[in-house]
């Protein structure tokens, strides 16, 4: 399954040519999420197959909906 991201640098791309860089960590969300591991989600994604830089954005994992870039 495949959704867009927008890169900084190259636009809205498939993020198949991005590497999931895992969930940044917030303290106060870990509590939180062990009863809702679904919905907004703070993550870095490697832009693997493109400009080979890093960024931070929030994924509502229920939907692949990118909320808000950083
Ligand atoms: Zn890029």
């Amino acid at each position: 399954m495949s959704f867009r991201i927008t890169c900084p640098v190259c636009g809205a791309r498939s993020s198949t040519e991005f590497r999931y860089g895992g969930e940044v960590p917030e303290n106060w969300r870990e509590v939180w999420r062990r009863d809702n591991p679904e919905g907004p989600c703070r993550e870095r994604w490697y832009h693997e197959f493109g400009c080979r830089r890093w960024l931070t954005l929030v994924r509502d994992t229920r939907t692949d909906e990118i909320l808000s870039y950083e």
